[in-house]
């Protein structure tokens, strides 16, 4: 065996396929978000970040960085420990406190990562379960999938969003055994939303247990940012709600809120949660104070949805080709691998505009795109210059522009307000 070719093979099959994944290489400035300082070959450039996941910005938000400065001169650095090994410290202890409040759940539970929160508690609740049958959403997170892999069990994949296939599924299964439907509130790369209600009922119905992901929803939707389900009053009626606390939320970390005895049983039987170190008290500090902050203040939320919108309206205006999405996230049909990555290299090196390309296989082949991300942060001012650089980029490569992109009367309105403020200083 020639490991090193064996390797380097398994490389070169990326790059054949247009898929190699580079990184920039980037150094956020407090006090001037989305903007960041980009490293590439030997130089250094500010530009503006236009994929983060930061959507509210709150990875840069005073009493965020209060907290952790707190924090971290009262604690230190690290945890010390696993939970059950001395690493229990009391700002994580408050913080699950905090996420059982925000979801109106008995318990919380957290994880080093969303990913993390995912993969143990879905593989411990399905394995847990006897003869359980997961019924999983076919545009769930890799996070996911895998936690459905690792608990043995079996699996129906429903189609996306699907209440007929869903319920075809549940209803072959019978009653009597034990089924766990896990999906998405928000999902990430089409910015749809699910049908909680009726999965709700569906559930209900024919008696399975219901695990949401709302890792695209906390902190920005519901009147206490508490997602989807919060926004729709839902919380009750769904057994577990994952989140994560590195995206709106601007720290890191994932979480599961339920029963007591759910939380209970994944705390105590999950590989994944019981075998590593628990997240530091910094982080804990944290998370803690960003999920107080926007427990309160809808300025953030307010702002978001008003820059996301904004961003859809100028961009189909100039007729680029947006996909449908109810939610902030606004995703730019590209439809090839090549085309993508080479838009995106245009938009960084030419205009100062990071937004990472997205390609097989997290959105299937054939629908690559890029992926944007307004913020509160993102001003009119960056919107038109982003939608100036993308009709740059289009025409230079040749991208399909959309052919029926008809603005309704209201967002010329306020595309043409967008236009006088801009004029007007
Ligand atoms: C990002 C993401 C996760 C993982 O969360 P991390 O905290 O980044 O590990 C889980 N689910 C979905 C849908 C995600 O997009």
């Amino acid at each position: 065996m020639d490991y090193r070719r064996f390797f380097e093979d398994a490389i070169d099959q990326l790059h054949a396929e247009k898929r190699y994944r580079v990184f920039a290489n980037l150094e956020r400035i407090v006090g001037k978000f989305p903007r960041a300082l980009w490293r590439d070959a030997g130089k250094t450039r500010e530009i503006t970040v236009w994929c983060s996941n930061d959507y509210l910005g709150m990875g840069q938000h005073p009493d965020v960085i209060r907290a952790m400065h707190d924090a971290s001169s009262r604690m230190g650095s690290g945890a010390g420990g696993t939970r059950n090994i001395s690493g229990n410290n009391h700002p994580l202890v408050e913080l699950e406190l905090e996420l059982a409040d925000l979801h109106q759940k008995e318990a919380g539970l957290v994880f080093t990562s969303g990913f993390v929160s995912n993969e143990a508690s879905i593989s411990t609740i399905a394995r847990l379960l006897p003869n359980c049958l997961i019924f999983s959403d076919e545009l769930n997170h890799a996070s996911m999938i895998e936690g459905v892999r690792r608990s043995g069990a079996e699996k129906k994949i429903f189609r996306h969003n699907d209440l007929a296939h869903l319920e075809e599924l549940l209803k072959a299964a019978g009653k009597e055994r034990a089924k766990l439907i896990v999906f998405e509130s928000v999902y990430s790369m089409d910015g749809d939303i699910a049908p909680i209600a009726a999965i709700a009922d569906l559930a209900e119905e024919y008696n399975a247990m219901t695990y949401i992901d709302e890792v695209h929803a906390v902190g920005m939707y519901g009147s206490r940012g508490g997602g989807i389900t919060d926004r729709e009053g839902l919380s009750h009626r769904i057994d577990i709600i994952e989140g994560t606390l590195a995206k709106a939320f601007g720290t890191l970390g994932g979480y599961i809120a339920g029963s007591r005895s759910v939380i209970d049983a994944v705390r105590s039987y999950a590989p994944g949660f019981i075998f590593t170190t628990a997240l530091p008290p910094v982080i804990a500090a944290a998370a803690t104070q960003s999920i107080r902050h926007l427990k309160v203040s809808q300025e953030e939320r307010r702002m978001h949805q008003c820059q996301a919108q904004l961003t859809k309206d100028v961009l189909a205006q100039a007729n680029l080709p947006v996909m449908k999405s109810e939610t902030h996230i606004i995703p730019i049909h590209v439809g090839d691998p090549e085309l993508c990555k080479k838009a995106s290299d245009r938009l960084l090196e030419r205009h100062g505009i990071y937004i990472q390309p997205i390609n097989y296989p997290t959105v299937p082949r054939g629908t690559e795109r890029l992926r944007i991300t307004p913020t509160p942060f993102h001003t009119n001012e960056l919107v038109v210059e982003l939608k100036d650089a993308l009709v740059e980029v289009w025409m230079a490569l040749g991208i399909p522009f959309s052919k029926d992109s008809a603005p309704s009367v209201e967002i010329s309105e306020r595309v043409v307000t967008l236009a006088v403020s801009k004029a007007g200083g």
